[in-house]
């Protein structure tokens, strides 16, 4: 299926990676817009993604795939930019319930608007683990990781900021830990999954999924001006009561609209619920505990 109507139809549109993730991006946008996404030269995109050891704010993450979207439009000479931004981590604190979230962000400077999309997974290799000099354990954790299919990073855990990357053997990552672990305060290394796209074959598979995603948003004309990326951008609160008819939290319906010339249209729940349950209710709340305290 292709668009030959599209506005982004041949037309180049950037990628700031220096991790492949063209792999997971370009197909889609070929196959639904007709566009070719070409890695943008000479864009370090490491400057600024740090390792934080727990899942960033989506709000954080977005803000900064927006920034390495832009950093394309210096490099190459296109209307159109993409990157993507990724942070796992333990979930609720638990080191082995571990699950991350995935930003992508695609800029249309010449028409002034941008569109991310986000997917949450549970689709994830990511571990990590702290070890002394000379466990006999270091191996066992770095197969337990994927490796070599997936990458390793060894960092001393006194300090986060450099960690040693390109470890191609098992002899290395062990020598790796055994220096960064004496190299820091209380004596531990760090060893951790390789997130980086072109080392870690699952997070590829989750940017594949995040990319069509995109991609199908932006085939999405807007009915009024014919901007790509009509779609969802709200959700508006206040499905009434079922019991007493008073607005709640619960999602009462979503909106749909354009960034480029403010076209918005309501659409109901996909799950079709027209009242939220009384326990979400807090008059109908307090009244039911009321009449138990009476
Ligand atoms: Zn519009
Ligand atoms: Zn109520």
């Amino acid at each position: 299926m292709s668009h030959p109507a599209h506005p982004y139809a041949n037309q180049r549109i950037g990628l700031a990676t220096i991790h492949a993730k063209e792999q997971a991006i370009a197909p889609p946008f070929r196959r639904l817009l007709g566009a070719n996404v070409l890695v943008a030269p000479e864009v370090d995109t490491d400057v600024l993604g740090t390792f934080s050891g727990e899942i960033q704010r989506t709000d954080e993450l977005t803000h900064t795939a927006v920034l390495k979207a832009e950093m394309a439009f210096t490099t190459m000479d296109v209307d159109c930019a993409i990157a993507s931004e990724g942070s796992y981590g333990p979930i609720d604190k638990v080191p082995l319930n571990a699950g991350g979230v995935e930003i992508m962000a695609f800029v249309d400077r010449k028409r002034g608007v941008s569109v991310v999309e986000t997917m949450l997974t549970h689709r994830t290799n990511w571990r990590m683990w702290r070890f002394r000099p000379g466990d006999p354990l270091v191996p066992v954790a770095a197969k337990a990781l994927g490796f070599p299919t997936y990458g390793v990073f060894v960092m001393t855990n006194s300090d986060f900021s450099r960690p040693v990357k390109g470890l191609e053997t098992i002899e290395q990552i062990v020598a790796a830990v055994d220096r960064e672990a004496k190299r820091s305060a209380d004596g531990l290394a760090l060893m951790i999954a390789d997130m980086r796209a072109h080392r870690n074959p699952t997070r590829m598979k989750v940017l594949r999924a995040l990319g069509w995603k995109l991609a199908k948003r932006l085939a999405n004309l807007c009915p009024k001006c014919g901007t790509p990326g009509f779609g969802h951008i709200d959700s508006r609160r206040g499905l009434p009561c079922g019991g007493c008819g008073q607005p709640t939290h619960y999602i009462h319906f979503e909106i749909d609209g354009c960034r480029a010339c403010g076209h918005a249209v309501a659409r109901p729940r996909k799950d079709g619920l027209q009242t939220a349950p009384k326990l979400a209710c807090q008059p109908c709340r307090q009244g039911a505990a009321a009449a138990v305290h009476r």
